[in-house]
């Protein structure tokens, strides 16, 4: 696969773009609960979804296009693969984990030791062994910060056992029997930076047209549909209360399909837009990247919706101004006005 072909796909046009705008420095790797690798940064600003992000990640990293490397490493439950592990502290005689910090005396005198408490009475030490009175502190008793004490066997022990607990099968391991996960982080390959650029399709000029007609621009804005699944379109424009279009950038192989058109037209009618007035977008264009295909062209025309098929963004603008697409209203369900 050429990068050529690599790059006619709509995620390997949102991962890149993401990367090359300085949208995002770096797609960093997150794991969630268990061993799902999430990227929640791309999810975030670039509105990618976690599968589809590994996939082509790791497809651009074949290619050479992105550079990955560790940046940081997780250790998960061997048993179930739980990344939710805590610290737990044992005691090294009866393994209770009934275990506290505790500051022991040692009374040199009679060679007693025990917690500070048991020798506390009043406002004096008073050994509970020989009964006699403490003094000074390095004469005739020492005090031994940072003991364990352990209430289930009242044994005290200077060292414990460490040990990590999965919170999801409770199942308890030394640290060096824990799984360990690397994560990892990626970015552009900087020596490729000026050849993807030729590859990427920017709408930059056609927020510039939308500018220049008097619309407010937003470049992909999250919408979240009435059926509350999250919609991103590249440009969302707006004028006045019943002046708005979407633009919705498509990237195929070869041609943009029938459903990719049908898809956006169900995102559509799903998402309300409120802005300066505006509830629902009166134009909709989709720009087809190749180009649209034959009956892509037939189910825009039914629908309404401005198919605009180019190569580059120079072919799009001009081909944009020639359409009458502000002529070409959306048609909404009655139901759902
Ligand atoms: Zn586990
Ligand atoms: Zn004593
Ligand atoms: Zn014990």
């Amino acid at each position: 696969l050429s990068l050529e072909d690599l790059c006619r796909d709509n995620y390997v046009q949102l991962v890149l773009s993401g990367l090359m705008k300085g949208k995002l420095k770096e797609i960093d790797e997150q794991l969630e609960s268990k061993t799902s690798i999430v990227y929640p940064k791309a999810h975030e600003v670039l509105g990618l979804d976690a599968e589809a992000t590994h996939l082509t990640l790791n497809r651009l990293v074949e290619a050479g296009v992105l550079a990955k490397e560790r940046a940081r490493s997780v250790y998960a439950c061997p048993n179930c693969s739980s990344v939710s592990i805590r610290p737990s502290l044992l005691c090294p005689s009866c393994n209770s984990d009934e275990i506290a910090k505790v500051d022991l005396i040692e009374h040199l005198t009679c060679g007693h030791v025990a917690a500070v408490d048991e020798f506390t009475q009043a406002e004096r030490y008073v050994c509970p062994k020989c009964r006699k009175e403490l003094k000074t502190i390095g004469v005739d008793y020492r005090r031994n910060r940072g003991a364990y004490a352990c209430s289930n066997c009242r044994g005290r022990f200077t060292t414990v056992i460490e040990k990590w607990v999965c919170n999801a099968c409770e199942r308890a391991v030394s640290a060096e029997e824990l799984q360990r996960k690397d994560l990892y982080r990626y970015t552009i390959n900087e020596g490729r930076r000026s050849e993807l650029a030729s590859l990427l399709f920017d709408l930059s000029p056609i927020a510039e047209f939308f500018r220049g007609a008097g619309y407010h621009v937003e470049e992909r804005p999250t919408i979240f549909g009435l059926s509350g699944a999250e919609h991103r379109y590249d440009l969302i424009c707006v004028k006045e209360r019943d002046k708005g279009a979407v633009v919705r950038l498509i990237v195929a192989p070869k041609e943009v399909g029938v459903e990719q058109v049908a898809a956006l037209y169900a995102e559509v009618i799903d998402s309300p837009i409120f802005r300066k007035g505006l509830r629902r977008p009166r134009n909709v264009i989709a720009v087809c990247v190749p180009e649209a295909g034959r009956d892509a062209l037939r189910q825009a025309r039914l629908l309404n919706i401005t198919c605009i098929s180019a190569r580059t963004p120079d072919e799009c603008l001009e081909k944009l101004r020639a359409e009458p697409w502000e002529k070409r209203e959306m048609k909404y369900p009655q139901l759902l006005m």
